[in-house]
């Protein structure tokens, strides 16, 4: 069984999720802690296959298909 990697973070998990990571732009003008100030998201074209902790920190968009 091939071990699973992370691709933020490279830890190894049995449990993978597909997902789109989303890329913030914030408003460094007006920049406020709780990131309120966010004007642009992208989202990353190619998919990754992330860790749950991972999908819980960071910003990401789930694979639907
Ligand atoms: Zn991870």
């Amino acid at each position: 069984m091939p071990d699973k990697t992370c691709q933020n973070c490279g830890d190894n998990e049995d449990t993978l999720f597909e997902v789109y990571r989303i890329y913030l732009k914030l408003d460094l003008d007006y920049f406020d802690p709780d990131m309120s100030k966010i004007i642009e998201s992208k989202a990353e074209r190619q998919s990754e296959m992330w860790c749950s902790s991972c999908c819980n920190t960071y910003p990401n968009l789930t694979k639907s298909d």
